[in-house]
C-alpha cells in the first residue's frame, strides 16, 4: 500500500467507527475477486458503512485523497465487475441491511442495498408478497439492481429495471439524490432510475431502494419437459410464447446440464434437454394454459411432460435449476467457471443455440447450455484449467464468436450480468456512436473516474 493511504486509513477512521475500516488481508482477499474467472487484485481498504451520511462521507473522503471507490454486494457478479484493479477503497454493504418498509397497499417495499433477495422474501411471505427477481445466487438488491439483474420469471415479471421506482443515491461528489419516485407512472424528466439501473457502480452507490413487489399466485404448477433434441426444446418455447400463454418461468437445460443437476442435487431426472416450467395463476386459467402447453410440446416431439404440484417437489425442481452453477463449480474443482450470457430477439434463439452448440464442440471444450430462454437469453457455462492458456483462448474464441452471432442479429452481449470488464471489448461494436454519450455521462457524473473505474467503458486515466 501506498504511504498516502496512512493518511487515507485515518480520514476514514475520523468518518467512520474503528471496526467499519480494516486492512485485514483476509477480508482485502475477501474482496478482491468475483464469481467469475478474472484476475484477482486487491481493495487498500475495506469500509462497512450504515447509513447513507457515512457513505457520502467515505465518497468525500475519496475524493480529497483522489482514490477510486468499489462497491460491493455479494461479490456474486461475473465479470470482474467488483474487482477493484485500481485498487482503492471498496464499500461492502452488508451492515446496510434492513428491510425499511413494506407498502403492501402499495405493492412496493422500501430496502437498504445489503439486503439479500431470500431475506426479502422470507419477510414479504408474511404479507402474502414476494419479490420477482431471481437470480442464481443469493445477491444483494444492490448489487442487483447495479447490473440489471434478472432470472427465472423474468419472462413473466420483467428485469430489475422494471421493479426499481426510486433509488436514494451516493454521486461521486458526495451529494444523496433520489431517481424517482412512489408513483406507477411518470412522465417527469429523464429516466434517472432507468441511467442508474445497470451503472454497475460507475455512477453512484445506492444506499437505499424502493421495489415492486408482486402478490403470491392463488396457484402457482411447475413441469418438466424432456425433448430428443435442443432445437426441439427451443422451438417449443418459441411457440408457446406466440401462442400468448402467460408462463411465468421457462428454463432451457441440456444434456450435459442435466446430468449435473442430477449428479449435484441428488435427483434422477431424465438426462436429456429438458425444460423447467411454471405458471401462475387461478386455478380455471392455469388449467387451460397446462393443457394447451401440453399440445404443443407434443407438437414439437416432447418425449414426456412431468408436473409438480406439490410445494415440496416444486421447490426441489427450482432448487435443482438454481443450484446449476454451483453444480458445475463443484463437479470440476480446481477449474473457473466461464459463462457466455447473450440475449437475442426470441425468432433468432434455436438458431444461436444451434450455433453455439456447435461451435462448443468444435473448439474441444466441455460445457452445458442452460437459459432463461422465454427471453432470448442463455448461458454456456465451461469450466477452464486457468493453468492452461490454450484451454483459456479457446474459452474466450467461443464468447467472441457467441457475441458476434448474437450482435450481428440484434442481440446483445449480455442479457443479465452486465460489462464488468469482460464485455467491455464489445461495447463499442455493440452501441456505436451511443457509447460516447454513455462516456459524457460517465465523465458529468464522476469526473475524477473514482467510481468502479474502468468497469463498463474502455480504461481511462484518473484525474
Ligand atoms: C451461481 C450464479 C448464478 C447467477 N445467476 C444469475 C442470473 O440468473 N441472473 C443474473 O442476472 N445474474 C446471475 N448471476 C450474477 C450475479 O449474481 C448478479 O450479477 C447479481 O446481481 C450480483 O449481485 P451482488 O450482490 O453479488 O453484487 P456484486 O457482485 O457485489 O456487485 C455487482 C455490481 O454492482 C455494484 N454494486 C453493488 N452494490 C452496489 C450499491 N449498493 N450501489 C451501487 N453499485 C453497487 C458493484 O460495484 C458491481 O459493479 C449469477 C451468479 C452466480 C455466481
Amino acid at each position: 500500500m501506498e504511504v498516502a493511504s496512512v493518511d487515507l486509513v485515518n480520514a476514514l477512521r475520523e468518518v467512520l467507527s474503528e471496526s467499519q475500516v480494516t486492512e485485514n488481508q483476509t477480508v482485502r482477499e475477501l474482496h478482491g475477486r468475483d464469481e467469475s474467472y478474472h484476475a484477482i487484485s486487491l481493495p487498500d481498504i475495506v469500509v462497512f458503512p450504515e447509513t447513507a451520511q457515512q457513505v457520502s462521507e467515505i465518497v468525500k473522503v475519496a475524493n480529497i485523497h483522489k482514490v477510486p471507490v468499489v462497491p460491493f454486494g455479494l461479490g456474486s457478479s461475473l465479470e470482474g465487475h467488483v474487482i477493484p484493479y485500481d485498487q482503492g477503497i471498496t464499500i461492502d454493504f452488508s451492515l446496510m441491511n434492513k428491510i425499511l418498509e413494506v407498502r403492501e397497499n402499495d405493492f412496493l417495499v422500501k430496502v437498504q442495498p445489503g439486503v439479500t433477495r431470500s431475506q426479502l422474501n422470507k419477510e414479504l411471505k408474511k404479507y402474502g408478497l414476494f419479490f420477482s427477481v431471481d437470480p442464481g445466487a443469493d445477491a444483494t438488491l444492490g448489487g442487483m439492481a447495479a447490473t440489471n439483474a434478472s432470472g427465472t420469471t423474468s419472462v413473466k415479471y420483467g428485469v430489475m429495471r422494471d421493479q426499481v421506482r426510486d433509488l436514494e443515491v451516493v454521486l461521486a461528489d458526495g451529494s444523496i439524490i433520489h431517481t424517482g419516485n412512489l408513483a406507477a407512472k411518470s412522465s417527469s424528466g429523464y429516466h434517472l432510475n432507468g441511467l442508474f439501473v445497470g451503472s454497475e457502480g460507475t455512477l453512484g452507490c445506492f444506499t437505499e431502494l424502493t421495489l415492486k413487489v408482486y402478490g403470491i399466485p392463488e396457484h402457482v404448477m411447475a413441469a418438466r419437459a424432456s425433448f430428443p433434441a435442443l432445437d426441439d426444446a427451443v422451438e417449443a418455447v418459441v411457440s408457446i410464447l406466440q401462442a400468448g400463454i402467460p408462463i411465468a418461468r421457462v428454463e432451457l437445460v441440456d444434456k450435459p446440464s442435466m446430468k449435473q443437476v442430477n449428479h449435484f442435487s441428488d435427483t434422477n431426472y431424465k438426462e436429456g434437454p429438458t425444460l423447467f416450467l411454471e405458471f401462475h395463476g387461478n386455478e380455471a386459467g392455469l388449467k387451460q394454459d397446462v393443457e394447451f402447453t401440453k399440445e404443443i410440446v407434443a407438437d414439437h416431439h416432447c418425449l414426456d411432460i412431468e408436473f409438480e404440484t406439490d410445494n415440496a417437489a416444486r421447490n426441489r425442481l427450482w432448487e435443482a435449476r438454481h443450484n446449476l452453477a454451483y453444480a458445475y463449480i463443484h463437479g470440476y474443482p480446481g477449474k473457473k467457471m466461464m459463462v457466455t450470457d447473450v440475449c437475442l430477439p426470441i425468432s433468432e434463439l434455436s438458431g444461436a443455440i444451434r450455433h453455439a452448440r456447435e461451435a462448443v464442440d468444435s473448439l474441444g471444450l466441455t460445457g452445458g447450455i442452460v437459459g432463461h430462454v422465454g427471453d432470448g437469453n442463455y448461458h454456456v457455462l465451461l469450466m477452464i484449467n486457468m493453468n492452461d492458456q490454450e484451454e483459456i483462448d479457446r474459452a474466450e474464441q467461443l464468447n467472441e464468436e457467441i457475441v458476434l452471432y448474437a450482435l450481428e442479429r440484434g442481440g446483445t452481449c449480455t442479457g443479465e450480468h452486465g460489462v464488468g470488464i469482460g464485455k467491455q471489448k464489445y461495447q463499442q461494436k455493440e452501441h456505436g456512436d451511443a457509447l460516447l454519450v454513455m462516456e459524457k455521462i460517465k465523465q458529468a457524473l464522476d469526473p475524477l473516474n473514482l467510481f468502479n473505474p474502468n468497469k463498463i467503458l474502455k480504461p481511462k486515466e484518473r484525474v
